[in-house]
């Protein structure tokens, strides 16, 4: 996940009132992290902050497609993502356990990290199971596949 700067908000010196944020989130994004399975992305994250006082509502529009690889037959797949997510941030010093609904921060906190919400955000719209329809698998590649499957048995006798 990219930690850049363009993905925090210093929210103590934001006003009363609603604040829109807008992030194109591209490949790179995903690129510190091998394990997301992501291959490539063109998603538009949209965000209202709405502060006051000691509490912010963000509500979080994430569209766009992913590519990821299918589970059957490793070619690529690609997911619609049509995410529509409100959280609520809320200040506490009793140290809670922060959960999708609700982002617990303290009085020193000074800046959000908007990169890992909307990270964990798109990784959790994601099927368990990512594969394509029936019928539209690459027969090539898992003919590919089976080969490889194959010659791994036979290397084992
Ligand atoms: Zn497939």
């Amino acid at each position: 996940m990219k930690a850049s700067r363009e993905y925090r908000i210093a929210f103590r010196g934001l006003s009363d009132g609603s604040h829109d944020f807008h992030w194109e989130v591209g490949k790179s994004f995903f690129e510190s992290d091998p394990d997301s399975g992501i291959r490539d992305a063109s998603i538009s994250v949209d965000m209202t902050l709405t502060k006051s006082n000691r509490l912010f509502e963000l509500n979080f529009v994430i569209k766009g497609r992913l590519t990821v690889g299918c589970d059957r037959c490793l070619d690529d797949l690609e997911l619609g993502l049509d995410i529509n997510h409100p959280l609520i941030v809320r200040e506490s010093e009793r140290g809670e356990e922060s959960n999708d609904d609700i982002l617990f921060i303290t009085s020193s906190d000074y800046e959000l990290d908007m990169a890992q919400i909307v990270y964990e955000l798109i990784l959790l719209s994601m099927p368990m199971r990512k594969v394509h329809d029936d019928g539209q698998c690459n027969e090539e590649m898992m003919e590919r596949f089976k080969d490889i499957i194959v010659d791994e048995a036979e290397e084992d006798l």
